[in-house]
């Protein structure tokens, strides 16, 4: 048996790459390791959402190059969104890497094994990839099921069109197969994802809905849950809304990028919607499911930004009350309109300044809405624990801490919430 290593940077939709990739490998004789040093086979998965992320790729694979010299069969494989979009002949660049390959081309691992010479994968043409490679999931609560790949959205700052291609979404009945399947392992949340999930099934014959396969996924037997991310505001429908509140499986949680609370900069972003149009949408949510939780990204620093244009994106997550939000510093991509926009490139410090200040509104915001919850009765899913400390979360996903010496790991427990902090809250079992 030998090891396999994978360095997974970004996303979750990279994350459930690199558990398609450890079951491939499988296949072939190779085990999974937590440690690089015990490894064969060691790949770094990766993002180009951001400079930095390319920056820890390429130290990662030169500190694994000079474990070469005294482990000259180590083999070497870069992958993920950076071999996708890249021009550069990697294998160029890094002498010791062995295989570059694409994130259309993690189905045909089985093939560039076999080759004996250095190799470079990438395919350029968007596919969907054949549904025929037996897939070994990773013992855990939650299970990933990609429903559709790539995005047409063209956002002005963002290089996922150019990494993961246009949308193909997968076929309804293949994704429904593969629910069964995960249930049947044992499986206690399944998430669909997709960098604009909404729009799954535009591209089919039969135009299936995002809701559509929700409400399929919910007729299921058994006792577990069904996330979805990651939506695009005016892609979000009536029918998703009411689907999401009447199926009793589906999590109340949305995850809505808004990217900024000014129309100006939304529409230099090319988002397609104004701050009232997101503001519609998140407040049809609150009205129609009750302690749904919205929560959201932005970006600081957009070229042209001015301190009255951020302001608003402060008082955005402030009005609408989101619940949570991540936050990124803008950074110029390769191929994106933006990145052309140096003139109005806003300097890092006040980059910097504008940051901090959006993370403390968001962690005011994260305190707040935690704190609604105290005096609640939560159903809460376990996914971890520290001797008798349980760690789990709620459909809402509200992290919930709490003691027992009975549950394990994929219980569900009704929790009484006693107190709420900034990352978390904590109960009583009832
Ligand atoms: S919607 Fe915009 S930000 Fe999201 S993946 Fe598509 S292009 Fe990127």
């Amino acid at each position: 048996m030998k090891h396999v290593y994978i360095e997974t940077l970004g996303c979750q939709m990279n994350k459930s790459d690199t558990e398609r990739i450890y079951s491939i490998l499988s296949y072939f004789d190779y085990e999974k390791t937590e440690d690089p040093k015990n490894a064969d086979f060691l790949i770094v998965n990766t993002c180009s959402i951001r400079q930095l992320s390319e920056e820890k790729a390429f130290s990662r694979l030169g500190v694994w190059g000079k474990w070469k010299k005294d482990k000259p069969n180590l083999k070497i494989a870069l992958c993920g969104c950076l071999a996708q979009h890249t021009d550069e002949d990697l294998l160029k660049r890094f002498p010791y890497l062995d295989l570059v390959f694409g994130t259309q081309n993690i189905y045909e691992l089985p093939k560039l094994l076999k080759e004996e010479k250095r190799i470079m994968a990438v395919r350029k043409k968007d596919y969907v990839p054949e549904e025929n490679v037996g897939f070994k999931r990773e013992k855990s609560v939650n299970a990933w099921i990609p429903i559709i790949e790539g995005c047409n959205n063209f956002c002005t700052y963002c290089i996922v069109p150019f990494t993961r291609g246009r949308e193909r979404s997968r076929a309804p009945e293949i994704i429904i197969n593969e629910a069964k399947q995960i249930i049947k392992e044992g499986f206690k949340e399944i998430t669909l994802l997709g960098q604009n999930v909404d729009s799954y099934g535009k591209d089919l014959k039969d135009k299936p809905t995002l809701a559509c396969l929700l409400r399929e996924i919910n007729k299921l037997e058994g006792k577990f849950r069904i996330r979805f991310v990651t939506s695009y505001p005016t892609d979000i429908t009536d029918e998703l809304i009411e689907t999401v509140k009447n199926s009793d499986k589906v999590c109340k949680y949305f995850h809505i990028p808004a990217q900024s609370g000014n129309s100006e900069i939304l529409k230099k972003m090319n988002r397609k919607y104004t701050r009232e149009q997101y503001a519609d949408i998140v407040r049809k949510i609150r009205r129609e499911i009750e302690d749904v939780t919205i929560t959201s990204d932005f970006i600081v620093g957009f070229p042209s930004e001015t301190e009255e244009q951020f302001q608003d994106t402060l008082s955005l997550i402030d009005e609408y009350e989101l619940d949570y939000s991540n936050i990124a510093s803008y950074s110029p991509r390769p191929h994106t309109v933006a990145a052309k926009m140096t003139k109005d490139f806003i300097d890092e410090k006040i980059k910097d300044a504008r940051f901090q200040k959006l993370n403390d509104k968001v962690k005011e915001m994260h305190l707040k809405s935690n704190k609604k919850f105290v005096g609640k009765s939560m159903e809460v899913l376990i996914e971890d624990n520290k001797g008798d400390v349980m760690k789990g979360r709620t459909g809402n996903n509200k992290i919930v801490h709490f003691k027992s010496d009975k549950h394990k790991i994929g219980d569900f427990v009704t929790v009484k919430i006693e107190s709420a902090s900034t990352w978390h809250l904590r109960g009583k079992i009832e």
